[in-house]
């Protein structure tokens, strides 16, 4: 199924690892992947099954406008 396959959350590092499987629902906007270097972003952790590397993952809700403005 097409549609499915675009809920798979991949390795950001080779592409190939299936990390997770997002909820038809779920905003992926709001999930980052972050590689070992980027590690300090991340709030948890899980490894690559395809390249056994780490990756760090972290749930970042999206700003609403007003929030960023007072950001800036
Ligand atoms: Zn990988």
């Amino acid at each position: 199924m097409r549609e499915a396959e675009n809920r798979i959350i991949r390795c950001p590092v080779c592409h190939k690892g299936r990390i997770f499987d997002a909820a038809e629902q779920t905003d992926l906007s709001t999930l980052h992947l972050y590689s070992p270097r980027q590690s300090a972003k991340a709030d948890w952790f899980t490894k690559c099954p395809k390249c056994g590397t780490q990756i760090g993952i972290a749930i970042q809700p999206k700003l609403t406008t007003e929030q960023q403005r007072a950001g800036a």
